[in-house]
């Protein structure tokens, strides 16, 4: 169990004010300047040795994301930080606390992480729906502006850096990099294509770099406190602690920081008060976020919560929201359930998701009542394949992700279905 004096987020449950003073108190804004001094190389640098990989879902190495930057930004074309606040994944629920009651290790994060890619300025993009927060965040970036910690000669280190807050208008593909883009220009939020990469196009056709918010949070401590403190925690390739966001059928359900690569079952044991009604009634989890596989119990129990432990499994560490169900689940409704938000939240510019989505959604529902034939679950299996990296954005895989795992490891509870529905499988037999 990660030891509370190794905690980045020592008030994510907000029992101390969100405000800069208390921040402060709580060692963040610390002699910003000195870090900053160090370099932008250095900083770089740093974050690389640390073995940060993105918090967002896809994992990618944060510091080297940063090294794809121009060095020397020209005067007309300024670089971008922008900081993807929109928080859509169904099960994820840990950058809203970030921002409730630490919102000044994120604005701190910005800075420096914003100074290190030689970024002009960061647009925090928030989700619509986050109006508390959203209210949070303003208030703070005035104060951080008020204190002389932003806009000219930012915290004294002789850099100016401004922060922008924009709110969303609730769509869950604005969470994809370049759809965020498009919206933060006032367009629809629909995904580019790539490339180009938003380090050589990105917003307003400039470089930019769009990272999560937990990336962005814990760039401050690391720096503070040495990359060779925060690759302390973990397995190689998968360092660090890490914000997991625990609901569904645990006794209490939570946000809570740990080392990457806990156990399944010590992180609910230690945190949770155990699977509802005891170990032997857990079914399944959906370990990081609505469009991750989910792994069936006696898999996950033991397995390691980071990016390589679950990627052996079939699914992925995603954002780390495990969405717990026991076996009062009915798991084909569930998985129904995600494929009709899919369906509701594609964007509708590619045919094989536009299309495809909606077309798995009915097909799941039949699935669901049994009024099906045997052989469908095949015919859907194949449509998934032919969504999964034929579109744009990550959407259609998406979509695609939980149907293959509820296919995988519980197709005899689909044929089940069918079968006292009015024996299709002999039909098809
Ligand atoms: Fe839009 Fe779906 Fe295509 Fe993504 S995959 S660009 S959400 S239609």
């Amino acid at each position: 169990m990660l030891a509370d004096k190794d905690r980045i987020f020592t008030n994510l449950y907000g029992f101390q004010p969100w405000n800069l003073k208390s921040a402060q108190a709580r060692g963040d804004w610390d002699k910003t300047k000195d870090l900053m001094s160090r370099g932008q190389d250095a900083i770089i640098e740093e974050i690389k040795a640390s073995g940060l990989r993105g918090r967002g879902g896809a994992g990618f190495p944060t510091g080297l994301k940063w090294s794809f930057m121009p060095k020397e930004p020209r005067a007309d074309r300024p670089s971008f930080l922008v900081i993807n606040a929109d928080e859509s994944e169904p099960g994820s629920c840990k950058d809203r606390e970030i921002i409730r009651h630490d919102p000044h290790k994120l604005i701190e994060g910005a800075l420096i992480a914003g100074y290190a890619m030689r970024a002009r300025a960061a647009y925090i993009y928030i989700r619509g729906e986050f109006i508390r927060e959203a209210e949070t965040l303003f208030a703070a970036v005035q104060e951080a502006y008020d204190a002389g910690l932003l806009g000219k000669n930012a915290a004294k280190s002789g850099y100016d850096f401004d922060v922008f807050v924009h709110r969303g208008a609730g769509a869950y593909i604005c969470g994809e990099e370049t759809a965020m883009i498009e919206s933060l220009e006032g367009k629809k939020g629909q995904p580019r294509l790539k490339p180009p990469f938003p380090a050589g196009a990105g917003l307003y056709g400039c470089p930019t770099t769009v990272n999560n918010v937990e990336s962005i949070a814990v760039v401050p401590t690391i720096l503070r406190r040495g990359a060779v403190w925060f690759s302390s925690f973990g397995r190689e390739n998968n360092k660090g602690t890490k914000l997991f966001q625990i609901s569904g059928h645990v006794n209490k359900p939570c946000v809570v920081e740990e080392e990457m690569g806990i156990t399944f079952r010590e992180l609910i044991d230690t945190h949770c008060g155990g699977i509802r009604g005891g170990w032997d009634n857990l079914l399944a989890v959906i370990p990081g976020g609505s469009s991750v596989p989910l792994v069936p119990a006696a898999q996950i129990m033991d397995a390691p919560m980071d990016f390589d432990g679950l990627k052996d499994l079939g699914s992925g560490l995603g954002t780390a929201a495990a969405i717990v169900m026991d076996k009062s689940t009915d798991v084909v409704q569930a998985i129904s359930r995600i494929s009709y938000f899919y369906k509701h939240e594609s964007c509708g510019q590619c045919t094989p998701c536009r299309e495809g989505t909606g077309w798995m959604w009915r097909v799941m529902e039949r699935l669901r009542t049994g009024d099906a034939d045997i052989s469908e679950i095949d015919t859907l299996f194949d449509v998934t394949k032919q969504v999964e990296g034929h579109t744009i954005c990550a959407l259609g895989d998406a979509a695609a992700w939980p149907i293959q795992g509820l296919i995988r490891h519980f197709r005899p509870e689909i044929e089940r279905r069918i079968r006292e529905n009015g024996g299709a499988l002999e039909a098809a037999e």
